[in-house]
């Protein structure tokens, strides 16, 4: 007898056929301190190798974060983390690589390798050079947010505001990065340091882990002309599952803001930005990464199209990916 087919809508052959991308994790934090061996699976924290293949996750966007009391040393940080990131990918060659670009990510589809990809959150870690963007580039640095929540030399974060918005050190960044084809992430920005970056950049930009404030009004979530500001661009926002930008700690919640940010930016805009690792606490059915099918699931159970949910899970990202990087 021939096997019938399964259904695309079947979600468990869905979600692990399609191209998943997470835009942040900050795992990173722990395998450079040495915290715990994220080779092994066990129930700390909400991510590690054998839960990233768990949850189908093609590509895992690895957040280098600098943090606003290491500023004044953040290329020693960030050159730490770039470091314990290269003795990872050394040590563990069967179970991930680094990727620069979109023909490397497809090259690993289907070897059950995870695709990194590496993202300076806080751009702290250039010390106010614009020429260190070349310098993180050559490590295969592919993204980079200018702040965190703070302000820096470059830009006001989302919950500090001291020079009205984006400095022109941060303006000579943000050319650089355009000029060597780096995602520019405005995640943690004020809204005024939002607007700012806009006006400076051409393209795409993309918010990484943003939710809705229309929906759940937080300094770290994205007002209705923002997001269709982003949209308008071709770019797009990663969902964040940190349970205070969620307004809650349910799959429901993420679903919500899932459903609210398509009507605002159309389907091309929603991708997935978890925070995995950069948040303590659970988010119900959705406990960790391995557990992300089941938000497929929800979204189908809601009614989005397969398509929908494709461009949803990775394919939206693969997209700005490709335009930003050039191939
Ligand atoms: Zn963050």
């Amino acid at each position: 007898m021939l096997a019938t087919p399964k259904p695309l809508t079947d979600p468990l052959s869905l979600h692990h056929d399609a191209i998943v991308v997470d835009l942040h994790n900050d795992i990173m934090l722990d395998v450079q301190s040495g915290k715990r061996d994220i080779t092994r699976r066990t129930p700390v924290g909400h991510s590690d190798l054998p839960r990233f293949r768990e949850g189908g996750v093609d590509v895992q966007v690895f957040a280098l974060f600098v943090h606003p009391s290491e500023a004044d040393r953040g290329r020693q940080r960030v050159s730490a983390l770039l470091d314990a990131f290269e003795r990872l990918a050394v040590a563990n060659r069967s179970a991930l690589a680094p990727v620069t670009s979109t023909a490397e990510i497809r090259e690993l589809q289907g070897t059950g390798r995870l695709a990194v990809v590496l993202a300076v959150e806080n751009a702290s870690a250039l010390e106010g050079d614009p020429d260190h963007v070349d310098i993180l580039f050559r490590r295969g640095v592919r993204m980079m947010g200018l702040t965190w929540n703070n302000s820096n030399g470059l830009a006001d974060g989302a919950l500090e505001s001291t020079h009205g918005g984006l400095t022109s050190v941060g303006l000579a960044v943000l050319r650089r990065m355009q000029d060597v084809g780096m995602v520019v992430d405005v995640s943690h920005l004020s809204e005024k340091s939002f607007w700012d970056v806009f006006a400076a950049t051409r393209g795409p930009i993309v918010a990484t882990h943003s939710n809705a404030a229309g929906l759940t009004p937080h300094r770290r979530n994205l007002t209705d002309d923002q997001l269709r500001a982003l949209a308008e661009r071709g770019g797009m926002v990663g969902v964040n599952f940190v349970p205070a930008f969620l307004g809650g700690a349910s799959l429901a919640q993420v679903l919500e803001h899932v459903t609210y940010l398509v009507s605002v930016m159309g389907a091309d805009g929603v991708a997935l930005g978890s925070d995995f690792d950069g948040f303590t606490g659970r988010v119900n059915g959705l406990e960790d990464v391995s557990q992300l099918p089941a938000l497929t699931a929800a979204l189908l159970d809601r009614g989005f199209e397969a398509e929908t949910i494709r461009k949803i899970l990775g394919g939206n990202a693969l997209r700005v990916f490709g335009e930003v990087w050039g191939r």
